[in-house]
């Protein structure tokens, strides 16, 4: 048989190695669509039962539709060799097809001792290119046109019929400890591909009018999001679907009036920056895969020399701050989910220049809560709110700036922070400047019914952002800021920095790229921080 692995790829249309699959079952073999949830990736300290509960969501409609299409899926527990090795002693596996992962360390080991066994078992083990992600690149200049390209390219159909194996059957042998995804967190998103696309439908037709009215707002943003981050991580939809969805959005707007057009202008063009951004945080993942642990630029953590402390992550961690609004945003976050932009930049902002936590632990926090996680725009994220990249500007958000910009009377606040349901509007940002007798009044008791501020927060985090300019000035942490923005920066903004060179357009290679014992040597030696 011909197996499809499926990890971050939980769809039938727009495969490519599905398509491959297909094609090679034409030696008369089936084909076996393979989830593996592995209890590898669920010790990871960044994952979390919401992740690994959403994609069993998703892996069982998708194993709805494979059987609605007469094929085989199987969602197996283990680790992937092992599950692998077991489905091959049952009937033979030809070929594996899949699209290439870029995740953390933990994967490219993962995926090294698949290639092992696939070269002891003689099984050809091909990878195909996933979204816009470039592997073996040799430097950012010309990757955006190559993402662009790929993005132009058809997207496949989903197939109609999928020829199953001979000896498997579908199997959902999804562990019964993982609870179901709606009842760790209240989302209005449903699992599969039916799904994905009528949400992407709904924002594409309609909900995209209140995208940038709404974006940074906590309250209304959930509603005027896109919210196809989940389906994207998780892989329901590919980004070229969504590319398309958008470039057909834009034709249409030709029929409308001037007036609408320009609504429909203004808001599809920031969504459609905000979905190739994507691409290029994840493209750094390719080559810095301890993102995680391991600062891009360490000369600059170890000067700013911040320091764990469980008090003050706890309050963080929980929503127990004593800044209603900073509370507010992070109760609301582990209720749901998800947070727009801005809040998740000011969450881990105050993490790093007001509370002084390191950034590596209160990330994983917020990896864990986030039902879209992504590693690659997740970690990019967090060094730069942390201010540890040293190409980034020092962006240190003021808890109290953003609950006056967003949330102006209160109700965010009051609907995730009920203890100070009854405080007066004026007070309800900075409810410690009540005076004893007006808590006593409304029952509210700063210290004892709703915690004091954690630290004083204007003091912190201007010493924060002081900290911040120092820990810039010093020449070790500007010589790898140097280094660090010729691999990473973004190569749009190149022609204003006199180190800026034209770049080049090459043909991309677009075709998927067999995994050889032979290539591992190469791999290998690829930039050095290169795992394959
Ligand atoms: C600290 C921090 C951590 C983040 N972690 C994640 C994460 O784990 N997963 C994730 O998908 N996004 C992450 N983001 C980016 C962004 O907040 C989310 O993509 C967005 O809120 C998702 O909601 P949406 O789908 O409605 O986004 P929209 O605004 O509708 O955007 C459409 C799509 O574009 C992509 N996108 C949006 N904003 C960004 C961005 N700034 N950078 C890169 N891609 C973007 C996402 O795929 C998103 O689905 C993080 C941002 C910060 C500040």
């Amino acid at each position: 048989m011909h197996v499809v692995w499926l990890k971050r790829d939980l769809r039938l249309a727009d495969h490519a190695p599905l398509h491959a699959a297909l094609d090679a079952a034409d030696d008369g073999n089936g084909l076996l669509l393979l989830y593996v949830a592995e209890p590898e990736r669920q010790a990871q300290p960044d994952v979390s039962d919401l992740h690994l509960a959403w994609d069993l969501a998703n892996a069982r409609a998708l194993l709805q539709a494979v059987d609605q299409r007469g094929g085989t899926m199987r969602i197996e527990v283990g680790d992937a060799v092992d599950v692998l090795d077991r489905l091959n002693n049952v009937e033979p596996i030809h070929t594996i097809q899949s699209h290439e992962e870029t995740g953390l360390m933990w994967s490219w080991n993962r995926d090294r001792r698949v290639l092992q066994w696939c070269t002891e078992h003689g099984i050809p083990w091909t990878e195909h290119a996933a979204n816009g992600v470039v592997r073996r690149l040799k430097n950012r200049d010309r990757w955006n046109g190559m993402r662009n390209r790929r993005m132009a390219a058809d997207a496949l159909p989903a197939p109609v019929a999928l020829p199953p194996p001979q000896k498997l059957e579908s199997v959902d042998a999804s562990p019964e400890w993982v609870p179901p995804y709606n009842t760790i967190v209240t989302t209005p998103l449903k699992p599969g591909e039916m799904e994905a696309h009528r949400w992407l439908d709904t924002f594409l037709d309609q909900r995209y009018t209140r995208y940038l009215p709404t974006i940074s707002n906590p309250a209304t943003s959930p509603e005027g999001s896109s919210r196809l981050s989940a389906y994207i991580a998780t892989g329901v939809l590919s980004v070229r679907q969504v590319v398309k969805a958008i470039t057909a959005t834009r034709l249409r707007a030709n029929q409308l009036r001037a007036e609408d057009r320009s609504v429909l202008a203004k808001n599809v063009n920031a969504f459609a920056s905000r979905v190739s951004w994507r691409c290029h945080f994840v493209q750094r993942l390719e080559v810095e895969t301890t993102m995680d642990t391991t600062a891009i630029n360490p000369e600059l953590c170890t000067q700013l020399g911040r320091q764990d402390d469980d008090t003050r992550f706890q309050a963080w961690a929980t929503g127990q701050t004593g800044w209603p609004f900073f509370d507010a945003c992070m109760r609301s976050l582990i209720a749901t989910g998800w947070i727009n932009f801005r809040m998740r930049a000011m969450l881990q902002s105050v993490a790093a220049y007001t509370l002084n936590l390191p950034w590596q632990r209160t990330g994983q926090h917020l990896a864990k809560l986030f039902i879209d996680y992504e590693p690659g725009i997740h970690w990019s994220q967090i060094h730069m709110q942390s201010g540890v990249t040293g190409i980034n500007s020092v962006r240190a958000y003021s808890v109290t700036k953003q609950s006056l910009d967003h949330d102006m009377q209160g109700e965010f606040i009051r609907t995730w922070v009920p203890e100070l349901a009854m405080v007066p509007t004026p007070y309800i940002h900075e409810p410690w400047t009540m005076s004893t007798e007006m808590q006593a009044a409304i029952g509210v008791s700063i210290g004892t019914t709703y915690p004091t501020p954690i630290v004083d927060e204007s003091e912190a985090r201007t010493k924060g952002i002081a900290a911040a300019y120092a820990a810039k000035r010093n020449e070790q942490v500007n010589a790898r800021s140097a280094a660090v923005y010729t691999k990473h920066g973004s190569r749009k903004q190149r022609g204003r920095r006199p180190t800026s060179r034209r770049t080049t357009t090459a043909k991309p290679s677009t075709t998927a790229q067999p995994v050889r014992p032979s290539l591992q040597r190469s791999l290998l030696d690829f930039e050095g921080t290169h795992p394959r």
